[in-house]
């Protein structure tokens, strides 16, 4: 007997051929497969079962060739500002993080690509518990599928790749989901709609920018020198910032700093200084973050005073610079978190913890 494959590992398009050639084996005419393939992504549904467009004895055929796995949400917490965060479990009791943000007319879709990070940045939730695994495909284009099966369905206009783990260390995967994510027999959101967020992995910003599409590329700086940065975050001496520079300078897309306002640690009038050069020299947008107070690991938040006169001697040195909005501040929507205060409890969920929390 085969072994079933797994449709939402593949990309849309290979999943659809896979399909098509199965409805005639099966003698129900190819497009029956192209009707199955529109239930992967563009209209989800939950299963086989829930395919009623077509013939019962053909889905059943697909349940016996195919899977579409599914991970368990087991906890969930909304914010008063309408961020909403999920626990997802994965077969092998792995549990990673979804946060999805509205804006506007935008919803965009913060996804893990790694269960845990073996990076350990030291203000990061995430690092502090260690590297599990990296995600399958399924498991992480699944997150954004997961969300547009509930009732009512969340549906992403932005994803960033911004959740758990470093996602240019899980290249092979976070590639076919690139493809998921962009593909019109897939989820069909824009490439500039979609930014893969990396400490500065140089070997996946070299094959991010043999892709075609015009992805978009964050680099996580947070401080603007080796020496500084080393001791922040442990992956500098592999990939010193020098080099993270340069091959941003040769990425021909926008590229934007990711820069988290540590007190007292890199947000004096120097490292704004030192972060200005940077930028220049890539073209670098800069975002700069206000660290998330529950995510503080022993840092301390910048002042919002303090960050406007970072910002402003920024753009006084000739770089755009924006400061985040903190979203999701009464929850715990810095990364990590939800998954890091469950295991603390130290005991699975309850299935009536899959519950909605509304903190005032
Ligand atoms: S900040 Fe990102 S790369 Fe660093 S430890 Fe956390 S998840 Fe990993």
């Amino acid at each position: 007997m085969t072994t079933p494959v797994n449709l939402l590992d593949l990309t849309p398009a290979a999943a659809e051929l896979a399909l098509r050639a199965f409805a005639e084996e099966c003698g129900v005419g190819a497009y029956r497969g192209s009707q199955a393939a529109r239930h992967l992504w563009q209209a989800p549904v939950a299963g086989f079962a829930d395919m009623t467009v077509l013939p019962a004895e053909f889905r059943a055929q697909l349940a016996e060739r195919f899977t579409l796995p599914r991970p368990e949400l087991v906890a969930q917490q909304a914010s008063t500002d309408g961020t909403r965060k999920f626990l997802f479990r994965m077969h092998d009791g792995q549990t990673v993080e979804t946060v999805a943000i509205p804006d506007d007319d935008r919803m965009t879709f913060c996804i893990s690509s790694q269960a845990g990070c073996p990076l350990q940045c030291a203000f990061c939730a995430t690092g502090a518990m260690g590297f599990a695994r990296n995600l399958t495909p399924s498991e992480i284009a699944g997150q954004v599928r997961e969300l547009a099966l509930l009732d009512p369905p969340l549906r992403a206009t932005n994803i960033v790749f911004m959740g758990m783990g470093e996602p240019l260390m899980n290249w092979p995967a976070v590639d076919v989901v690139l493809t998921t994510l962009n593909q019109p027999q897939g989820l069909g959101i824009g490439a500039r709609h979609i930014t893969i967020s990396t400490v500065g992995w140089l070997p996946g910003i070299q094959a991010l920018a043999r892709r075609p599409e015009q992805f978009r590329l964050a680099i996580s700086v947070h401080a603007p020198s080796d020496a500084l940065r080393a001791t922040l975050m442990p992956v500098n001496t592999k990939f010193p910032l020098d080099d993270v520079i340069a091959a941003a300078g040769e990425f021909d897309r926008r590229v934007t700093f990711e820069y988290v306002m540590l007190g007292g640690i890199n947000d004096q009038p120097e490292h704004a200084r030192q972060l200005a050069a940077l930028a220049k020299r890539c073209k670098a947008f800069v975002n700069l973050i206000p660290l998330h107070p529950g995510g503080t690991m022993g840092f301390v938040p910048t002042s919002r005073d303090d960050i406007g006169t970072f910002a402003r001697m920024m753009r006084k040195a000739g770089v755009e610079v924006a400061v985040r909005k903190s979203r999701g501040l009464d929850i715990d929507a810095a990364c990590g978190q939800l998954r890091v205060e469950r295991l603390a409890r130290q005991r699975p969920a309850l299935a009536n913890e899959n519950r909605e929390v509304e903190i005032p």
